[in-house]
């Protein structure tokens, strides 16, 4: 089992495996070659970055059947692809920051994260587990007021700067088809499902986006939240500043990120 993750040591990003609360440095990343350096950084003193530095930062709107009735959407026939800016990545631990432009409705999503090992380009199912490096945790923060009423469509909602953390690893040894996912907002649980309620699992959704584009090394695919999410509550429950919200998935680990102005 190895949990890649990207640390700032020292002034300098590194990849490294996180082992019994320790971060073994690796020179090179897990997309190509690499090897331990034999430096040790304890948990406790490195700073997370998001475990990958993509250009393709893919998501899937509307991939749980009980979101997509709070959402008042139907069920759909295909995935629904949208685009996150990656400039939008940060790790565990860091803040979400509210944006100055759209501070009011900023919204958490617990997602499973694909992250792609190998360039794919329109592979089939059964090939669909090759291409794939492992699995994170991510949360798809939304500012609901720029995605349901001010844009015609999601691109700034969903893009503000912090808006995508992932982390705190890359889990390569795991099967994505039954976990539980949960949200927890201030330590308490706001979001509570399975993988397995998936509408699109992660294997159709690997081979469906490679026949939409070239999937390459480091590409990252959010693949939809599940019921529970703050603007579908009655009343609305919204990020706000010192607010604490972590993402859990059963064999990963905790993404955890505080809220700030
Ligand atoms: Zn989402």
């Amino acid at each position: 089992m190895s949990r890649f993750s990207r640390i700032v040591w020292q002034g300098k990003s590194h990849y490294c495996l996180a082992k019994e609360n320790q971060c073994l440095l690796l020179e090179g990343d897990p997309f190509g070659e690499w090897k331990e350096t034999g430096q040790r950084v304890p948990w406790e003193e490195a700073q997370f970055l998001s475990p990958v530095e993509t250009c393709q930062l893919l998501a899937i709107g509307i991939n749980y059947s009980q979101h997509a009735e709070e959402s008042g959407s139907s069920l759909p026939d295909a995935p629904v692809l949208f685009i996150k800016a990656s400039s939008a990545l940060t790790g565990h631990e860091q803040d979400i920051l509210l944006p100055a432009m759209a501070p009011n409705e900023v919204d958490y999503e617990a997602e499973l994260a694909v992250v792609i090992g190998r360039e794919a380009q329109a592979i089939s199912l059964e090939q669909a587990p090759e291409v794939i490096l492992g699995y994170t945790c991510g949360n798809d923060v939304s500012a609901r007021d720029c995605q349901l009423r001010l844009d015609k469509q999601w691109a700034r909602g969903k893009s503000f700067d912090t808006f995508a953390p992932l982390g705190p690893w890359i889990e390569t040894e795991l099967d994505p088809s039954d976990l539980r996912i949960r949200s927890l907002l201030n330590g308490q649980v706001m979001q509570d499902a399975r993988t397995s309620d998936m509408i699109f699992d992660c294997m159709e959704l690997v081979s469906y986006l490679s026949h939409c584009m070239t999937l390459n090394p480091g590409c990252v695919i959010m693949t939809g939240t599940p019921s529970g999410v703050g603007f579908a509550r009655k009343p609305p429950i919204f990020l706000k500043e010192g607010d604490v919200i972590e993402v859990d998935i059963e064999g990963i680990g905790t993404l955890r990120n505080p809220v700030r102005k």
